[in-house]
C-alpha cells in the first residue's frame, strides 16, 4: 500500500526557466497522483512526463498570467471522476477548475 492514492495535486507544464517560461498547452492544469512517496507517474490523462524531451513541469504550482481563467484537462478529470472522486485537489495554481467540474459531473 506504499502506492496508496492520498489526494491529486495540480501540475500545469511549461517550458523555459520559471521566469521566462511559456505555456505548453495554454497554461492547462493536469493532475497527478499524491502518495507517500510524492507524486509519481504520468499525469491522470497519460503523460509521461518523465520522458525525454518532455516539457517542464510544477506540482503544486505554476504560472497565472494575468486575468487568466485556468480549465482543468478534459482526459485528467474524467480519470478523476471515475478512479478519484472523493479525493481532494490540492496545488496553488488551477485547482479550481476541478472542484468546479467534480460539483458538476460526480454522481449519476
Ligand atoms: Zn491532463
Amino acid at each position: 500500500m506504499a502506492d496508496e492514492v492520498v489526494g491529486l495535486v495540480t501540475l500545469q507544464f511549461h517550458s523555459g526557466g520559471l521566469l521566462q517560461s511559456k505555456p505548453v498547452d495554454n497554461y492547462k492544469v493536469h493532475l497527478v497522483r499524491s502518495t507517500a512517496r510524492g507524486t509519481p507517474g504520468p499525469t491522470l490523462c497519460g503523460i509521461d512526463r518523465f520522458a525525454p524531451g518532455s516539457a517542464g513541469w510544477s506540482v503544486g504550482g505554476g504560472v497565472t498570467p494575468a486575468g487568466h481563467v485556468f480549465e482543468a484537462c478534459p482526459g485528467c478529470a474524467l480519470v478523476r471522476d471515475k478512479q478519484f472522486p472523493s479525493l481532494p485537489v490540492s496545488g496553488t495554481v488551477g485547482a479550481y477548475a476541478y472542484q468546479r467540474s467534480s460539483q458538476a459531473e460526480v454522481g449519476s
